[in-house]
């Protein structure tokens, strides 16, 4: 990467190289904007970003999988106008920096990224917060402070009007633990999974065109459910105040749609507790069923699925060692993440793409969980992974 670096920006450049972990969601799916609960996982598959101060003032960004160089003047970033491209992500983070600021100047970034894009494994955030540290150079600043920046830069300049989770969990991410994240105290909790199980992400390899769109009808129906409860419940200021009771008595004033809408966010935001509660029990089969009834919530209730990820979660279900699947990530498309033994993993594998490839004649790609540590500056350059 250092090679490349030096190629693309000049032999004598001392780059340095900063990581960002996406991340599979175990539970809590579309809570995150409901200020509820959420329980990702930091991969091992990150956003690398090479990193140089540029002695003209100019800030370029390349990118490795889009082979794209871009140029842009640092001392205009207060004002640069997103363009729709991918360069929002990080110049949307430059901008939020200036906003707080922090001097952004002159440099050269070279982006390297394992997180499949698109895929619902976050490699927005991934990228977001890379290019945070990347911009930040070494400065000091605070993790939360960093997450809650990256989030305003996708929702300010990218103009996606997403929760905390992805930006939070690429921070606060840990080694051996799931991370259980409190959306409206902005606190969490280490998770321990259980010993002797895994689990494995599914990419459908569909990315849908509309799920942008259909993401912010989500959140509109949302608020329209939170404005409807209020009004007999005037203390609910999101859903994350509503519980399964509260909502039991409310529903029938809720339009159909906008009611099946709540009724997902409700009942998960119970399932991420229930789930973690599971866990500490070493019970699989719970936890497998939560998986489950989260995936027929996101399905009937929440409509954010598709046919590839449903067809992914039951072939899954009918294979030896599984606990439980389900989507993962915003929907129409990307990752289910399943739960199984560890022994099963190798025999799941294989079985799933067989499956996947005669349904739809696409190879899907799988991902193996590791839960890895959260965003950081790499010191050991040799453990930089080849897009190879
Ligand atoms: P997800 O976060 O689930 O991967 P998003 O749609 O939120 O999906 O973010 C994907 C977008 O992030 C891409 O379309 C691209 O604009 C940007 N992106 C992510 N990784 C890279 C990368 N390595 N190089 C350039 N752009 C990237
Ligand atoms: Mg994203």
């Amino acid at each position: 990467m250092i090679a490349s670096f030096r190629q693309r920006f000049g032999p004598s450049q001392q780059p340095r190289v900063f990581r960002a972990p996406g991340r599979v969601n175990l539970i809590g799916e579309h809570t995150d904007y409901n200020l509820g609960f959420v329980l990702p996982v930091a991969l091992d598959l990150a956003t690398y970003i090479a990193a140089a101060p540029s002695s003209d003032g100019k800030l370029r960004i390349y990118s490795e999988d889009r082979q794209e160089l871009r140029e842009f003047d640092a001392s205009s970033l207060a004002t640069v106008k997103p363009t729709r491209e991918w360069t929002d992500y990080p110049l949307g983070v430059a901008q939020e920096l200036v906003r707080a600021g922090v001097p952004v100047e002159g440099a050269n970034l070279l982006i390297r990224s394992t997180v499949p894009d698109g895929s619902g494994l976050s490699s927005s955030a991934a990228l977001e917060v890379s290019s945070a540290l990347a911009l930040l150079a070494g400065r000091e600043f605070d993790p939360l402070e960093l997450a809650k920046l990256c989030q305003r830069a996708e929702r300010n300049f990218v103009g996606m009007p997403c929760g905390i989770m992805d930006q939070y969990i690429s921070v606060f991410g840990r080694a051996h633990s799931a991370v259980e994240i409190d959306c409206r105290s902005l606190g969490h909790r280490l998770v321990k999974l259980p010993d002797g199980i895994a689990f494995i992400a599914v990419n459908t390899m569909v990315k849908h065109a509309h799920s942008g769109s259909a993401y912010r009808d989500r959140v509109r129906e949302c608020a329209a459910a939170v404005e409807g409860i209020e009004a007999v419940y005037p203390d609910v200021q999101s859903l994350r105040d509503v519980s399964p009771e509260q909502f039991a008595g409310v529903a029938s004033r809720l339009p159909g749609v906008v009611a099946r809408r709540a009724r997902h966010i409700v009942t998960e935001d119970a399932r991420v507790n229930r789930f973690v509660e599971a866990s500490a029990h070493g019970d699989l089969t719970g936890m497998g069923k939560l998986m489950v009834e989260s995936h027929r919530s996101l399905q009937h209730d929440y409509e954010v699925s598709c046919a590839e990820l449903d067809f992914l979660v039951d072939a899954a279900l009918a294979l030896d060692g599984v606990y439980g699947s389900r989507m993962t990530g915003g929907g129409f498309g990307g990752c289910t993440v399943t739960l199984l033994r560890t022994e099963a993993a190798p025999s799941f594998r294989a079985s799933i793409a067989r499956a996947y490839e005669r349904q739809f004649a696409v190879t899907p790609r799988i991902y193996s969980c590791e839960p890895s540590e959260g965003a950081g500056e790499v010191k050991k350059l040799e453990t930089i992974p080849s897009l190879a």
